[in-house]
């Protein structure tokens, strides 16, 4: 690999499968888009893309199709808005997740996510790490998020103004899957950042190249991690608290409706992301969210009738609003575009959406072109990742997926291993 190449990662670029083309990812905290931004975005996407956004599952999105020339441009017109792609690739600190954008504290969260964001991305102290490292902020374990971070966030209370937060640490996914675990219980917010300076600095530090911090975790057990994490100066530091006015641009959600509009596969056109930015300018405080579950969410303004702009979004072509809308099916790109994807994921996907009955309409989905599992099928209802290729008594390759269901906490089981296509099909009528 190229030094060249290293460079174009921490700038939030990948190259693409396809020769002579890059994708460029833009960090989102808590996946919190203003609508004139959304339209810079939409408007790159038009003008350098082939006009279509992919939205990721951890809240940010993806520009395709890129040429190498076009790379300064698109950096200094994301610029121009206040959005950094800076650490949302390579051995950096990642982009920071939120599942819980409905949530009451969620202003709380979005607060968080946005210092930590500023705190971590471009400072060299936290780039060039032995691999990336993932942080996510929920308002609860629900959904089992908090679960795959480097560093997972968990609100657990907020009075006066003032938040604290549960701290869980060394999860992740990929080929070896593993579950954080608790390392300290209602932190101060005014400790967080420093706290998490710790992790990361303790990680920077013994893990080897190309690993994790679970791999950190695995190896030397929970207790020395904690042990010296907790020994790192930083970790007992609090900071002055932070006065000014509000960070967040989502307001509080109190006696405000809240519109999803569903993304098949997180492909949003770009035509389609002016629409929605024009309509967050009209019925939502000009916010829009995109969620980790690759759709579009939408907190209306005080006064706006969640009926009739659901109406509004039906009229424009958008399914979701105020009601169920289609199945929720996680996708990532897949060998359609990423050069570590061993499958054509949407196609797989439209073909299990096909065979789908009615118990299994009602799940949350997820396939995962590889093992790096970016779409977290062990996180939802039924899961597919591809685990490998197959040589065919032709001479073809072709996919074999693992099938995860998740029906408690904590992290999905596998249930079928190595399923040709066929089988995975007939796995799925079997669910209903
Ligand atoms: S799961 Fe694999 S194929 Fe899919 S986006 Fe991640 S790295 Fe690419």
């Amino acid at each position: 690999m190229t030094t060249e190449t290293k460079d174009y990662r921490l700038d939030g670029i990948y190259r693409q499968r396809q020769e002579g083309y890059f994708m460029q990812r833009v960090k989102l905290p808590a996946g919190v888009i203003s609508a004139s931004q959304a339209r810079t975005v939409a408007t790159i996407a038009q003008d350098f893309g082939r006009g279509s956004i992919h939205l990721t599952t951890r809240g940010n999105m993806e520009i395709h199709w890129l040429r190498e020339g076009d790379l300064p441009i698109v950096k200094r017109e994301l610029a121009k808005v206040g959005l950094t792609s800076r650490g949302a690739c390579g051995r950096a600190v990642r982009g920071i997740t939120c599942a819980s954008q409905g949530s009451l504290g969620f202003p709380a969260l979005e607060t968080m996510a946005r210092r930590l964001q500023r705190h971590f991305t471009g400072n060299p102290r936290f780039e060039r790490l032995p691999k990336k490292f993932k942080i996510g902020i929920e308002a609860d374990v629900v959904g089992g998020r908090h679960l795959i971070q480097d560093v997972g966030l968990v609100l657990s209370r907020v009075e006066n103004g003032a938040a604290w937060y549960d701290l869980w640490v060394a999860g992740g996914l990929g080929r070896e899957p593993r579950a954080a675990s608790l390392l300290v219980e209602a932190v101060d917010e005014r400790r967080i950042i420093p706290l998490v300076e710790a992790v990361v600095t303790v990680y920077a530090a013994h893990a080897p190249a190309g690993r994790r911090l679970k791999y950190l975790a695995s190896e030397m057990g929970d207790d020395e991690l904690r042990r010296l994490i907790l020994a790192q100066p930083s970790a007992t530091e609090e900071l002055p608290p932070v006065s000014g006015l509000p960070e967040h641009l989502v307001p509080a959600p109190h006696g405000r409706q809240r519109l999803e509009v569903r993304i098949f596969a997180g492909l949003l056109p770009s035509d389609q992301l002016h629409w929605l930015a024009a309509f967050a300018d009209a019925r939502a405080d000009g916010v829009l969210m995109a969620t980790p579950d690759q759709d579009v969410a939408l907190q209306l303004a005080d006064g706006v009738d969640g009926a009739t702009a659901g109406g509004e979004l039906a009229a424009a072509g958008f399914t979701g609003g105020l009601g169920p809308g289609q199945t929720r099916f996680r996708v990532c790109p897949g060998n359609h575009e990423c050069l570590a994807g061993l499958a054509p994921t949407r196609d797989v996907a439209k073909a299990v959406m096909d065979v789908l009955g009615p118990e299994g309409a009602k799940l949350t989905w997820a396939i995962s072109g590889c093992h790096n599992s970016c779409t977290q099928p062990q996180l939802a209802d039924a899961g597919i990742a591809v685990s490998r290729l197959a040589v065919t008594a032709d001479g073809d390759k072709e996919p074999r997926f693992d099938l995860y269901r998740r029906t408690a906490g904590g992290l999905g089981n596998r249930v079928g291993e190595q399923l040709t296509q066929e089988a995975l099909l007939e796995a799925v009528r079997c669910i209903g």
